[in-house]
């Protein structure tokens, strides 16, 4: 049976029964495959130093999710914790489990007890381990836990705030730049980011999943439209598909000539760290040339697991960007930034779009003035790695695309000198002779 003729395995919510997989090996057998591998340092052309122990934890699970584990979970085992499927089966999704972890503020009691709130609440245990069970205003507790501020709608916010719905030719799939698509597989996250731009359909309340004829209707249109060169698969998070779905979809896309490239964006390593299996690993490294845009928030998320999660998609050759919202009161200062961008170039991630928190319904808790934005990219830009420097982008109300937004380091002319501002502060003269002799 051909790829194009097989029918993608198992169901389109995402999570299967724990495949074999998922009871990964403990570090010290890791380690030891890792080692035996044919293209380990003893027996390669090109010996790779490996990275430094401080930075490749060597064991999957910290020492602050075993304890919140030891407490909280005291009947699951270790090897049930780092098991992506029970991380999955036992999300935390109500008042009263939430409760149970959190001393909760008002504004987060009165979201979580009304019925009709759009995003619905999910967050997983590990995620959980994660935040401050007092501090509301804890920056990774404020982008999860659901807050009655998201229930005020201000001026200027939509539900589609990007047209993605108007850019739509078949379901799920979006066709918005010219040489490339994306591809919305499913609505389902392991957990549930309270900014998220595409709340309006993702979560048990949008409704029916995807389905295989869907799927099949986006995969036929990336095949008759040849300029598409690039997908983007995304959702809701594609890592929550199982591998065997994962597997069938990816091999389908590669099957078609013109898509040179795949990319994937998902949040997974941040809320689901344990998703990252040598069982997944070799699903994915099948389909080079394939792309993951990694969504982090805040450094809080850079833990020995999400590290160990970046080290083994870098190990298996995937180029990792990152994608990060700016957030009022999460992330909207240099500092805090700055050691973002720097933790994500320590476990391979180069940092690639900051965002300019979409109007979404119920955000303006979380937006940030422009002027922000533009500050934290003055006080990185120069001050640290150019790598470390993501582009800020504004994605433009009703389907306009990224607009870049860069400091005023032109500072305009001179005669034939161009006058340019350094990182500094200090003007600068470039003589710019080829633009009066043109
Ligand atoms: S993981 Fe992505 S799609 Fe899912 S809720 Fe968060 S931002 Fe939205």
């Amino acid at each position: 049976m051909s790829v194009e003729d097989a029918e993608p395995p198992g169901s389109t919510t995402g999570v299967l029964a724990p495949p074999a997989e998922a009871r990964e090996l403990d570090s010290a057998r890791w380690n030891q495959a890792k080692a035996q591998h044919p293209l380990s340092a003893s027996e390669s052309a090109v010996a790779v130093a490996p990275p430094p122990e401080s930075i490749v934890p060597q064991s999957r699970i910290s020492a602050r999710s075993r304890a919140f584990r030891r407490r909280f979970y005291p009947e699951a085992t270790n090897a049930e914790w780092c098991d992506w499927t029970w991380q999955v089966r036992n999300r935390i999704t109500d008042l009263e489990g939430i409760e149970r972890v959190l001393r909760l503020s008002d504004a987060e009691c009165n979201a979580l007890a009304r019925p009709d709130h759009l995003l619905p609440a999910a967050i997983t245990p590990y995620y959980m381990s994660l935040l401050d069970p007092d501090d509301a205003a804890q920056p990774l507790r404020r982008t999860i836990i659901p807050n009655e501020a998201e229930l005020v709608r201000s001026p200027g916010e939509e539900g589609d705030p990007l047209g993605e719905d108007n850019q739509s030719p078949v379901e799920c799939l979006v066709h918005r730049y010219p040489d490339r698509v994306l591809f919305l597989v499913t609505k389902f996250c392991s957990a549930y980011c309270r900014f998220c731009t595409r709340s309006r359909m993702v979560g048990h309340r949008a409704g029916p999943p995807y389905d295989t004829a869907q799927w099949e209707q986006a995969l036929a249109y990336v095949a008759r439209t040849r300029q598409v060169r690039d997908v983007l698969v995304s959702g809701g998070d594609p890592l929550t598909l199982s591998d065997e779905r994962l597997d069938w979809l990816l091999a389908r896309l590669r099957a078609i000539e013109h898509v040179e490239i795949i990319r994937l964006g998902t949040k997974t390593p941040a809320v689901l760290p344990q998703r990252i299996t040598p069982a997944l690993i070799r699903v994915l490294r099948k389909y080079h040339p394939l792309w993951m845009s990694l969504h982090f928030t805040h450094p809080d998320e850079l833990t020995p697991e999400a590290t160990l999660a970046c080290t083994r998609l870098a190990d298996a050759g995937i180029p990792l960007g990152s994608q990060t919202v700016l957030l009022a009161g999460v992330n909207d200062d240099v500092e805090t930034m700055k050691r973002l961008m720097q933790g994500l170039m320590k476990v391979r991630v180069r940092p690639y779009y900051l965002y300019q928190c979409d109007p979404i319904p119920g955000s303006a808790h979380f937006r940030t003035p422009v002027e922000t934005g533009l500050e934290i990219i003055q006080g990185l830009r120069g001050h640290t790695t150019g790598y470390a420097v993501p582009t800020y982008v504004i994605d433009a109300p009703g389907g306009g695309g990224k607009i870049p937004l860069l400091p005023a380091y032109f500072a305009g002319r001179d005669g034939t000198d161009v006058l340019l501002r350094n990182y500094q502060g200090k003007l600068f003269r470039y003589p710019d002779t080829a633009a009066c002799d043109a």
